[in-house]
């Protein structure tokens, strides 16, 4: 194996990048009656709502759904950390690897 001192490829995956909008944040906004369906269970409900999406849950399926989501959202976080930690230790085991022995 000679694969040492060969092409060295450059991560650029697993980059994130956000961009946060602020050009709404300024304007005043104002409630109105938004009437949607609940793509869930199918019944209509009519709530005040700031312009912006149409909701696809009524109040009911909201709650039940963000009870669900956020159990989900520590699963996820755990199973992010544990690949971070896992990444960082391959990442410092290449680097290692890559040093040249020299004592
Ligand atoms: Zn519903």
């Amino acid at each position: 194996m000679s694969w040492l001192g060969g092409v060295v490829t450059s991560k650029t995956q697993g980059q994130a990048q956000k961009t946060i909008p602020h050009g709404t944040a300024c304007r005043t906004l104002t409630t109105r009656a938004v009437t949607y369906t609940c793509v869930r269970c199918g019944q209509d409900e009519t709530t005040a709502r700031y312009p912006g999406p149409t909701p696809r849950y009524c109040s009911d399926c909201k709650t039940r759904r963000n009870a669900k989501d956020a159990d989900a959202d520590r699963r996820a976080a755990r199973e992010r950390m544990r690949r971070l930690r896992q990444r960082r230790k391959l990442e410092d085991e290449e680097r290692d690897a890559r040093l040249p022995a020299v004592f």
